[in-house]
């Protein structure tokens, strides 16, 4: 697959293009590296997911925060009717800060603590998704409507990233959900949801077809157990995107068409249906961001390494998950050659490609790294104490935006500025 000559990028063409006469430009002005996010790929994108689900009242994704967790980028998705999937307090407040209250944040915690439940609480609340049956005594004041995470355990095989259900720490067990819902009742709640995630990254849509499918004949079951209705089934993130040439994105119509007909059966079996609600992040904007950085170094030893002037703190999917990002040379093509592309990082995992062909590559030249626009920039780190990058946006109008600055020593030290406490225990 590696030395396959791409012709179907994994980002989309458009953005390609429109990116090709005008990077070298933004990168002098700017300065190397930065993520670099598309705002009309990102509005394609959402655009055709509401009208892929156009048929399904009150359907809603609510965007999940920790993909990209940027004002102005949340501010599109919220453009475009979206809420926000949030599992922290500073996800809360990123979303707070924007005007979103109430039903337009889900809070799908895991592990969730006392002050996790109290900034949920604050500022007009959010949709409690409870990650455990014994949170239910937990939630100080029980909302009216309220939500769990189900765990199938055995009853679903998961996918690569997320893991087996069996295994994984989320959710609610099987055994454990209709005494979840009757004690959420019995406390006060009155309106249900039920959500899951169970894959990641997965591109077949049959997968979340069969999710749905699942979530449809619980709800059957704990309504008819404990005669309530369901408000809502979340279906949860996890759409896939190609990352590699050559795969085939996930067929959003397909699915939005077979999730509509388990909708019209269970509708014909109980007279109502539940409101449609999906969690993606990676889907959104994935394939909308490039992480562009510069050959510094370049190194021939028993291989040859194309040292770069990003890292890990910028990227870490590929050493984390050994995931593949695609990555092309600005304004080379042809003649190959085969590298590690490594960044600064004392961790030999710290490459973003391994054994890769590339065009021959010299000191000076720009890389992008396609389909950073999801969980990128976010899950960098500052090991070594290297900096996260910068983050722009390019707007539908072509102009480019500084959505967030490089990080730099003074933001790495500000923990170390405080008030000195020194304790002698038993000293009192
Ligand atoms: C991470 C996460 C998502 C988003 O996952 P994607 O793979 O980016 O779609 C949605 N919901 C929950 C609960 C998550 O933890």
């Amino acid at each position: 697959m590696e030395n396959h000559v791409a012709t179907t990028m994994p980002i989309t063409n458009d953005f390609k293009e429109r990116l090709a006469g005008h990077l070298e430009a933004i990168a002098d002005h700017y300065g190397t590296p930065f993520h670099l996010y598309d705002e009309m790929g990102i509005r394609e994108t959402g655009t055709g997911l509401n009208q892929a689900f156009a048929d399904f009242q009150g359907f809603k994704e609510y965007f999940a925060v920790k993909a990209l967790p940027n004002p102005r980028i949340l501010q599109i998705m919220q453009s475009m009717g979206f809420g926000f999937d949030c599992s922290s307090i500073a996800e809360l407040r990123l979303s707070r800060d924007l005007g979103a209250t109430g039903e337009d944040i889900m809070f799908t915690s895991n592990d969730t603590s006392d002050a996790d439940f109290a900034a949920a609480e604050a500022a007009g609340g959010c949709v409690l998704n409870l990650d455990d049956i014994t949170l239910v005594d937990k939630v100080p004041n029980m909302p009216e409507l309220i939500c769990f995470r189900y765990n199938p355990g055995d009853q679903r095989s998961g996918n690569s990233i997320i893991g087996n259900p069996i295994e994984a720490k989320y959710g609610v067990a099987h055994n454990q959900l209709l005494d979840a819902y009757r004690l959420a009742k019995q406390r006060g709640a009155k309106r249900f949801g039920l959500h899951t995630m169970l894959a990641s990254n997965e591109l077949n849509y049959s997968y979340m077809v069969e999710t749905t499918r699942m979530l449809l004949e619980r709800v059957e079951w704990i309504a008819a157990q404990l005669d309530i209705d369901f408000d809502f089934v979340n279906i949860g993130g996890g759409l896939g995107i190609p990352y590699r040439p050559g795969e085939q994105p996930l067929d959003i119509q397909a699915m939005a068409h077979e999730i509509g007909e388990l909708f019209e059966v269970f509708k014909t079996h109980n007279g109502y249906v539940p409101k449609l609600y999906m969690e993606s992040g990676r889907y959104m904007t994935g394939p909308h961001g490039v992480l562009v950085t510069r050959a510094i170094n370049r190194k021939e030893i028993y291989r040859t390494y194309v040292g770069v002037d990003a890292c890990m703190s910028a990227l870490m999917r590929p050493g984390m998950y050994g995931a593949y990002h695609h990555i092309d040379v600005l304004g080379k093509h042809g003649e190959q050659e085969t590298v590690d592309v490594a960044g600064s990082l004392c961790e030999n995992n710290d490459k973003f490609a391994i054994q890769r062909p590339l065009p021959k590559i010299a000191d000076g030249d720009l890389l992008y790294i396609h389909d950073t626009g999801a969980h990128g920039h976010a899950m960098g780190f500052n090991y070594n104490g290297k900096f996260r990058p910068k983050e722009l946006l390019l707007r539908a109008d072509g102009s480019v935006e500084l959505i967030r600055r490089e990080e730099t020593l003074d933001d790495l030290f500000a923990t170390l500025n405080y008030q000195t406490d020194v304790f002698v225990p038993g000293a009192d």
